[in-house]
């Protein structure tokens, strides 16, 4: 019998699998489509600046330990699949920082020098020493700070979720996909198998990673965990030559410069259910933005268009703990803005939660009763 079922093939549910097998376990991936097709593959792989320091927030230490297990999965994942999944420092330009609604991390930058990230303030020639292609518009130096952190990074997501999978397959995980989850069959506080529109498969243990659709899933075995689609649409850009090296944010926008010569502009963030259209009004936006940071991209080919749905908790912080009432059904969600981010992090404390091991960081914030017991019935 597999150890666990791991429900959902986003960043969330093969990090999990692969962090299983890594250590020893058997786990099993079933998957409603493709895996990597929903949120993990509409995603930008912006991977913030963190560091893990003892005194900090649960929240800031998942992303701490995150960042570093990204440096190491990388190169962990290259030499298993021989697949480069493009991670590289290459750090954000953040104007006119404000906090985005819902996401701790944003919340967290205001204060990013105290968490021990590196910080530079960037005046007009810094910037266009680092960017020259960035235009400063009339009036805007008055607004500054403009900050820098050199130590952010990203990856293709894509590719990262490829190796991911092939990893996974690679160390023996089974891989089911076309395979939805409609049923759990429980058995006293245990569940003990699912039922899948391509057969029925029982395991030592369950993890719930479906993203925007964890609570439908939740729902089977009562609990009513909440997490809710929000939209982001995106735009990618092919340009002829690298016109920036560095993540750019204003507000909730961003460029997201491939090595490539790929520019992504995002992104929207859109409370309307699982309608995953691209709509004129937002790519217009998102197409304005980039033109008028960096006025080279005028000349830019669009080369398609997307959205997807982020799963999004009430407070931005993901559901990482035991399915209340059971002892062998677990949920990993709702990491909203961050799941490609935080999703290595995410996989050592769900395998250490499974394991019955200490783990390595407090993990109240995630639990599910914070919210309001009463949502558990
Ligand atoms: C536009 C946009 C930009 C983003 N940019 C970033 C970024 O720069 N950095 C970052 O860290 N994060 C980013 N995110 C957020 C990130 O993409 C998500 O938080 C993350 O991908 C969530 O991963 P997941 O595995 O939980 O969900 P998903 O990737 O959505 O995976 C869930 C999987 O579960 C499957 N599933 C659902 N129901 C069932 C079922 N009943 N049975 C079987 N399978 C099922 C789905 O098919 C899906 O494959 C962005 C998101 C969007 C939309």
């Amino acid at each position: 019998m597999n150890d666990c079922a791991v429900i959902g093939g986003g960043a969330v549910g093969l990090s999990i699998a692969y962090e299983l097998s890594r250590h020893g376990l058997n786990p099993l991936v079933i998957e409603r489509g493709q895996c990597g097709q929903e949120a993990s593959w509409a995603g930008g792989g912006i991977l913030p600046a963190a560091v893990f320091r003892e005194q900090d927030t649960a929240y800031e230490k998942l992303a701490g330990l995150s960042a570093d297990l990204h440096r190491q999965w990388a190169e962990d994942l290259k030499s298993e699949t021989g697949i480069d999944n493009g991670y590289h420092r290459c750090g954000e330009i953040f104007f006119k920082h404000h906090e985005i609604d819902g996401d701790p991390l944003s919340r967290g930058l205001l204060r990013v020098q105290d968490r021990g990230v590196r910080v530079e303030l960037l005046d007009d020639s810094t910037l266009s020493e680092l960017e020259p292609n960035i235009a400063l518009e009339q009036g805007e130096q008055d607004d500054l700070p403009i900050y820098y952190t050199p130590d952010s990074a990203q990856i293709r997501n894509p590719r990262h979720l490829q190796a991911l999978k092939i990893a996974c397959e690679q160390r023996g995980v089974q891989v089911i996909e076309h395979a939805e989850v409609d049923a759990f069959e429980v058995e006293g506080e245990r569940v003990a198998t699912v039922h899948t529109t391509a057969g029925s498969f029982s395991a030592e243990h369950f993890c719930l990673a479906a993203g925007a659709w964890t609570t439908q899933l939740t729902q089977q075995l009562g609990c009513a965990m909440p997490v809710k689609p929000i939209r982001g649409q995106m735009a990618l850009l092919q340009t002829e030559e690298q016109l920036l090296q560095t993540v750019v944010h204003q507000g909730g926008h961003y460029l997201i410069p491939r090595l490539d010569g790929r520019v992504l502009v995002g992104s929207t963030l859109e409370d309307v259910g699982f309608e995953k259209k691209t709509t004129l009004f937002a790519i217009e936006q998102l197409l304005q933005f980039a033109q008028t940071r960096v006025p080279r991209l005028r000349d830019a080919a669009v080369e398609s268009c997307w959205a997807g749905f982020r799963p999004a908790s009430p407070d931005g912080y993901p559901f990482i703990d035991a399915v209340p009432g059971f002892a062998n059904a677990w949920v990993a969600a709702g990491h909203y803005r961050w799941g490609l981010f935080l999703s290595p992090g995410t996989a050592v404390l769900m395998r250490q939660l499974i394991q019955r091991e200490d783990t390595v960081l407090p993990y109240d914030d995630f639990r599910i009763g914070r919210i309001a017991e009463s949502i558990v019935q």
